[in-house]
């Protein structure tokens, strides 16, 4: 399964803006793009303007940085995103918002998605009670996503769940402090993600 394995600070620097990578560090003093919010590379602090293409080109680079997807599947769920009912670019998002990855992440059990990738690769939750190990998962409305009994014993788990306190939820997810679980009550629409996406641009660039 194919992932970027480069620096994820330096992805934040090319976007210009804090893509939330790497958990706590984020929020840290220690965050790069917080030190230097220039564009990597030894121009990158020159690099200003960009033509209508190239905001295109940077939305999509950005969004799929923020969700860890690479060019081929990314296009695959714009494709999907096309064909359903409704606004395709909020359709995208929601589609990116569902995959199983960005729900452990969601529901607090794990630091970042690239954190959560890991967990679900190495078998750490179940879905609807049978055990998940793929992170692209398409998550709907009833399901059930749960920390598994024999890993609730792992010092980072436990460190993950004692954070779940205090901590805020998306409305289409109900957790389950106590039992490690969340039951997805709704699909997660485009007011439920808060970062400022122009999904419009995205769709600008693929419909050309
Ligand atoms: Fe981006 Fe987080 Fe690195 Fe800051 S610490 S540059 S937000 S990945």
């Amino acid at each position: 399964m194919a992932r970027y394995t480069g620096p994820a600070c330096r992805l934040c620097r090319r976007e210009g803006t804090k893509l939330f990578l790497k958990g706590e560090r984020c929020l840290s003093g220690k965050c790069s793009f917080d030190r230097r919010p220039t564009a990597p590379g030894q121009h990158g602090a020159a690099r200003k303007k960009v033509e209508e293409y190239g905001m295109q080109l940077r939305e999509k680079q950005k969004t799929k940085r923020y969700y860890g997807v690479l060019e081929k599947q990314f296009k695959s769920y714009y494709v999907k995103a096309d064909k359903m009912e409704g606004i395709t670019g909020e359709n995208l998002l929601s589609l990116l918002e569902r995959r199983l990855d960005n729900v452990v992440y969601r529901m607090g059990m794990a630091e970042s998605r690239t954190d959560a990738r890991q967990l679900v690769l190495h078998g750490h939750f179940t879905l609807n009670g049978k055990k998940v190990t793929i992170p692209s998962i398409q998550i709907k409305v009833g399901d059930v996503i749960t920390v598994k009994e024999t890993s609730r014993a792992s010092e980072k788990i436990k460190g993950l769940m004692e954070g779940l306190d205090g901590r805020i939820f998306p409305k289409w997810l109900d957790v389950d402090k106590k039992n490690v679980q969340a039951k997805v009550i709704a699909l997660p629409k485009r007011e439920d993600i808060e970062f400022p996406f122009e999904e419009q641009l995205i769709v600008e660039l693929y419909s050309k």
